[in-house]
């Protein structure tokens, strides 16, 4: 790793790695990226009477610019894009095109959040699962999963505009009573029940295939139960998990899935737990925002053989640079080590998969655009060096949504909308800045929220 706890994080990497090419990762050019931000599909700088080749230096010199506020992706060995190079983008246009997309109406723009449900006494054999069986019970002391009220305020910045509610009736784990018909169910922990009033759903367990925790439940199920509880009035619903889960035969686990068409998702916090970070080889010097560190990315480049490049400075990449204030905002921190700090991240990485799965609700597919909250991940190494901002592709289609299809604004209303946005979530980070992850966002919208207004 570079250099540890003496790296100042002096170069920051604004393009995607090295090792980009090496995956055949194409990123789409300048011109493409601002045609992709607009309703049209088209370059806004194309113009009547330009030549191509002035409009492409046009675009490069935005390009650069934009880049130490949205840098790339960073394509890193091992990340999604290594894995599935070829992933189709989506732009703004196609967003709005996209036949399957729910809108947002006067009658349906709620944001549910429920809770994780309480594991009744039938099924007591239920705790305990949440937790990392490598971990001795008393180093587990202390720690306290993601705060349910707090992910709500979070979702009601994030999502500002619309109304962002608690999941009005109690759920509960109970019993799952059905006789098991095959010998293979004689295990009676193999089901449970997700039950709210008198209406239950049958969940599927498992044992967990790497052992990280005792057993994990079936997301399918719970996404299942989670659209049959929909109530009429939802935009979407978020059904908030501490167990770990898994997809089927194939996965070893999965921390958030979404139905968007159906308006569901489920997250869940298990994976997040930072007693695993040591598992998963977590560099906590290097998480977003100082993933984007030159020194650090480059490390993980020469790993698989490849040369670093050398650094050309940008003329943008001032002091003043969304990126570089948010560095500064956490570069003096110290490793994590207290209890505190150590929730705060918990809570930090489990809403940022949170707000992405809600975005899959909204019919935004992932983003290979930019450094994104809507990026594909490929596991924890990669997901804590994601940011947890919309890139301006993403931003857009947020935008269009709540502040046009929805408040009917025009052009000028939702730029409006979206300066009002990044200061309602410049206040939640405020009230969360011992939160490494916060501080550095707070400190981006800071600079960003500049940049919007000149
Ligand atoms: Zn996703
Ligand atoms: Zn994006």
């Amino acid at each position: 790793m570079a250099g540890k706890a003496d790296c100042q994080h002096n170069e920051l990497l604004l393009e995607c790695s090295p090792w980009a090419e090496e995956a055949g990762f194409d990123r789409p050019n300048a011109g493409k990226r601002l045609a992709a931000a607009t309703k049209g599909g088209r370059n806004p700088l194309a113009a009547k009477g330009k030549s191509a080749n002035a409009v492409k230096k046009l675009s490069q010199q935005v390009a650069e610019r934009l880049a130490p506020s949205f840098p790339g992706p960073l394509l890193l060995p091992k990340d999604e894009l290594n894995w599935d190079p070829d992933y189709p983008p989506q732009s703004l246009r196609s967003w709005l095109n996209e036949v399957e997309r729910n809108k947002l109406t006067p009658e349906r723009k709620t944001l549910y959040v429920a809770g994780p449900p309480v594991v009744m006494p039938g099924v007591s054999f239920m705790n305990g699962w949440e937790q990392p069986t490598g971990t001795p019970v008393n180093e587990l002391e202390g720690f306290e999963p993601p705060s349910t009220q707090a992910s709500l305020e979070y979702l009601s910045a994030f999502y500002y505009g619309l109304p962002v509610k608690f999941f009005p009736q109690p759920l509960r784990f109970v019993p799952w009573t059905e006789p098991p018909q095959r010998a293979k169910s004689r295990n009676s922990h193999s089901y449970v029940g997700l039950a709210r009033d008198d209406y239950c759903t049958r969940i599927r367990t498992r044992e967990t295939p790497d052992k990280k925790f005792k057993r994990q439940l079936n997301l399918n199920d719970l996404l299942d139960a989670a659209i049959a509880m929909l109530p009429d009035d939802a935009y979407s619903l978020a059904l908030l998990m501490d167990f770990d889960m898994y997809e089927d035969d194939d996965d070893d686990f999965c921390c958030g899935r979404a139905y968007g068409g159906s308006r569901v998702c489920v997250v869940s916090s298990a994976r997040y737990h930072p007693a695993l970070d040591i598992d998963e080889s977590i560099d906590h010097e290097h998480m977003w925002p100082t993933s984007h560190c030159k020194k650090f990315a480059d490390s993980l480049c020469v790993v698989e053989e490849l040369e670093p490049r050398e650094h050309i400075k940008s003329v943008y990449e001032t002091l003043e640079s969304p990126l570089r204030r948010a560095v500064d905002a956490v570069r003096r921190a110290s490793a994590p080590s207290t209890r505190q700090v150590f929730n705060g991240l918990w809570f930090s990485r489990t809403v940022r998969t949170l707000v992405h799965e809600l975005g899959h609700c909204f019919g935004m597919d992932h983003c290979i655009f930019y450094a994104c909250n809507m990026q594909g991940t490929s596991g924890m190494a990669e997901d804590v060096r994601q940011p947890p901002y919309l890139c301006l592709v993403c931003l857009e289609k947020v935008a269009h949504a709540i502040a046009c299809e929805l408040q009917l604004c025009d052009q000028a209303g939702k730029e409006e909308y979206i300066k009002a946005r990044y200061r309602a979530t410049a206040e939640f980070c405020e009230a969360w800045k011992h939160v490494d992850l916060f501080a550095a966002y707070g400190a981006w919208i800071q600079g960003r929220l500049q940049q919007l207004s000149v």
